[in-house]
C-alpha cells in the first residue's frame, strides 16, 4: 500500500514535473513572444495612438477647433448664437448675446434658423477686413460704407453681431424690437446692435456705416 501509494505519488510528481516543464518552456516562449510586448510596452503605445494625438492640436476647446482667437468665423463654418466657445461669440457683450441667443429660440419656433456670421472681432481682425474692403471696393472712401475702421467699430467692442442666413435677416428685422435687436444700417440687412427700442419700434436704420 505505502509502496505503491509512493511509487503512485512518485510517478505523479515525476508527470506533473514533465508537463510543468513542457508547459514552462511553452508557456515562457508565449510569455516572451505574446504578453510581455503588452504589458512591458503595449499599454502606453495603445493607449496613446487613437485616442489623444489627433484630437488634441486641433480641438482645443470643441467647437472652438477653428478659432483662430481674434473673432474671425471661416466661411465654412456656421455658428449659432449658443456656440460661445468660439471667440466671436465668448467676447460679445453679455447683454447683446442673451438678446440674441432669445432670438433665435423664438425663431426657431417659426421654423427659421439663426445663425452668426460674424460678432466680437479684435482691432487686427476688423482692420484686415477694412484693407480688403478697400481692395474689393476700390477706395477707403467706398468701403467705409460697409466696413467701420477698428476705432469705430462696434464689433470690436462686442456690441455689434451680424446674423445670416437671408431668411433670419428677414426675420430679425420684423421681430427683433421684441429683444432690442435693431437694425442699424440700411445697406446691412445682416447687422444688429441693441438699441432702446420706444414704442415697440427700432430707431429709423442709417444710409449706411460711413454716416
Ligand atoms: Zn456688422
Amino acid at each position: 500500500m505505502r509502496d505503491s501509494d509512493r511509487r503512485g505519488t512518485g510517478w505523479a510528481a515525476a508527470g506533473v514535473l514533465a508537463l510543468v516543464a513542457a508547459l514552462g518552456v511553452t508557456g515562457a516562449v508565449a510569455l516572451t513572444t505574446r504578453e510581455a510586448p503588452d504589458v512591458g510596452v503595449a499599454p502606453p503605445a495603445k493607449a496613446a495612438p487613437p485616442a489623444v494625438p489627433p484630437a488634441k492640436p486641433g480641438a482645443p476647446n470643441g467647437d472652438g477647433a477653428a478659432d483662430a482667437g481674434d473673432g474671425s468665423i471661416p466661411s465654412a463654418r456656421r455658428l449659432t448664437p449658443f456656440d460661445t466657445g468660439h471667440s466671436a461669440l465668448g467676447r460679445l457683450d453679455p447683454a447683446l448675446l442673451k438678446a440674441v441667443q432669445a432670438a433665435a429660440r423664438n425663431a426657431k419656433q417659426d421654423g427659421v434658423d439663426l445663425f452668426v456670421t460674424s460678432g466680437w472681432r479684435s482691432r487686427g481682425h476688423q482692420q484686415r477686413l477694412l484693407d480688403e474692403g478697400v481692395e474689393k471696393y476700390g477706395s477707403l472712401a467706398e468701403a467705409r460704407k460697409f466696413v467701420e475702421t477698428p476705432d469705430g467699430s462696434k464689433h470690436v467692442t462686442g456690441r455689434a453681431i451680424d446674423i445670416g442666413a437671408a431668411d433670419a435677416d428677414r426675420w430679425l428685422i420684423r421681430e427683433g424690437a421684441r429683444y432690442g435687436l435693431c437694425q442699424i444700417y440700411a445697406n446691412e440687412l445682416w447687422h444688429f446692435e441693441l438699441r432702446e427700442v420706444r414704442g415697440g419700434r427700432c430707431p429709423v436704420p442709417l444710409r449706411d456705416a460711413s454716416r
